[in-house]
């Protein structure tokens, strides 16, 4: 069964920097022209579906704004 991940990205923690865009393999983030409550642009992502859990844009991002979690089966998305 192919794993799933759920990207939870904590939008009012992100600066903008865009590390994270330039990590995912995936080309799955995006930077959101919404700007959050510190007034940057922060990160959002597209087809979470395709996300492989491998956790570098949670590890590079300095302001702790991307989690990642590993759905089980019958978990909401
Ligand atoms: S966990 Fe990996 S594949 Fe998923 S969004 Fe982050 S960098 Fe991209
Ligand atoms: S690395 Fe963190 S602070 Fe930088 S754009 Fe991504 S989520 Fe925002």
């Amino acid at each position: 069964m192919t794993k799933k991940f759920r990207v939870e990205l904590i939008k009012d923690r992100c600066k903008g920097c865009e590390l994270c865009t330039s990590v995912c393999s995936r080309h799955l983030l995006k930077m959101d022209t919404h700007l959050n409550h510190k007034g940057y642009a922060s990160v959002t992502i597209e087809n979470m579906d395709a996300c492989i859990g491998c956790i570098n844009c949670a590890l590079i991002c300095p302001d702790g704004a991307i989690e990642i979690f590993q759905l089980e089966e019958g978990d909401k998305e």
